[in-house]
């Protein structure tokens, strides 16, 4: 994984060119001198964050879940409002789901929260409400991966493992100057192999926050490697070669997807379905409509997909538009118009048996777990 070219250069130690670091210590031959130098930026730089205080595993592992979806300054935010409601394993337990998807609310990929719902019932159940420390037992609660299990043994209980995020991804890759795609082998075991390596014993919850927190604040998409404590060591840097590391696969296209949701109100109500569980933004409301066939039009596609769906024969009424959002590789277009609900005398239309459709009033849809664009939707067309 060693780039020749680096090692040509470290090992002549010849002068630097115009524009091209000088000659880098070999962060193999030096691997010692990298976390110290690690740690000591991280005391001197690090943010202060709500979940750095107490390192309580609980607070760790809902940061890092919410960080996975969304930005730090958004994260602190849904931070604050979740442990005000939620503040230890047992609250989680006891919580409805829909008061948990409304805490979520706007994070997206809401298996995640109902995750963490039963990984807190596990919790209270298997391990009698002590947030388990060995790294194994952390991997079996649902919805914690390999990164998640890592981050919350080591930052909260020192377990000397390594966090292999995107950020840890980047880092290394150029300071090793990893030259093949990073997610594939040989270049995701080698990756995995040094964040290992370079976490000294005792050091695990600095040393792996400090890496994390240098792809954040320096070894960015584009490196700030004048603020960096490893430019000294740094093969890509030395090379020109850091804004082209890490190596990515061929980026996946974007798919288009056509979909439509309509505003039908009735007495002083409006029309909300509940997603099923298990999909995408299962559980959740939205107005009705779906997807858009590729020979009808929004409007057409609206009106059959409530017929269809709901037996209610309603008309387009005034005003619509479109709200566009992206969910992993799928640009997704929702367009919108109001629903003119048949005559009934002023009563809301009747409605299929069971529980997933709703009159909802103004009040309730604010309080019921809404995907983004149709919480989007009922600002722009409902004022809500
Ligand atoms: Fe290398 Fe620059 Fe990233 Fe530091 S910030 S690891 S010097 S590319």
């Amino acid at each position: 994984m060693r780039s020749a070219r680096a090692t040509t250069a470290a090992t002549r130690g010849q002068r630097s060119l115009p524009g091209i670091a000088a000659a880098p210590r070999d962060p193999e031959r030096h691997a010692e001198e990298l976390s110290p130098l690690l740690c000591a930026w991280f005391a001197a730089n690090r943010r202060d964050l709500p979940w750095r205080v107490r390192y309580s595993p609980y607070e760790v592992w809902i940061s890092e879940i919410m960080l996975q979806q969304t930005q730090m300054e958004r994260a602190v935010d849904y931070f604050r409002r979740w442990m005000l409601r939620l503040p230890d394993v047992a609250a989680l337990a006891a919580a409805s789901e829909d008061e948990v998807l409304r805490l979520w609310e706007g994070l997206g990929y809401y298996s995640r929260a109902r995750n963490l719902m039963a990984a807190a019932r596990r919790i209270m159940e298997a391990h009698h409400g002590v947030f388990p420390a060995d790294p194994e037992q952390i991997r079996a609660l649902p919805g914690v991966g390999p990164y998640t299990a890592a981050a919350v043994a080591s930052i909260a209980f020192g377990a000397r493992v390594a966090c292999v995020d995107a950020n840890v991804e980047r880092v290394l890759s150029r300071l090793f100057n990893v030259e093949t795609p990073v997610r594939r082998e040989p270049a995701a075991g080698f990756i995995r192999r040094w964040a290992l390596r370079l976490v000294p014993e005792g050091q695990a919850r600095d040393h792996n926050q400090a890496m994390m927190e240098l792809g954040a604040l320096v070894c960015r998409k584009a490196p700030r490697c004048g603020l960096c404590p490893w430019s000294g060591f740094c093969r890509a840097r030395h090379l020109g070669v850091a804004d082209r590391r890490p190596v990515k696969d061929d980026a996946r296209g974007m798919t288009a997807l056509q979909t439509v949701a309509g505003l039908l109100e009735a007495a002083g109500r409006v029309l909300v379905h509940r997603r099923p569980t298990g999909g995408v933004w299962g559980g959740l409301w939205e107005f009705p409509g779906g997807d858009v066939r590729p020979d009808e039009t929004p409007q057409d596609a609206l009106l059959r997909l409530l017929r269809d769906k709901t037996g209610i024969a309603a008309r387009l009424g005034e005003g619509g538009g479109s709200i566009v959002h992206t969910r992993t590789r799928y640009r997704i277009t929702l367009h919108w118009r109001r629903l003119i609900a048949p005559e009934k005398r002023g009563a809301a239309p009747p409605l299929p048996p069971g529980h997933s459709w709703r009159w909802a009033t103004p009040e309730e849809l604010a309080r019921l777990p809404m995907p983004a664009p149709h919480r989007r939707l009922a600002s722009l067309g409902l004022g809500l």
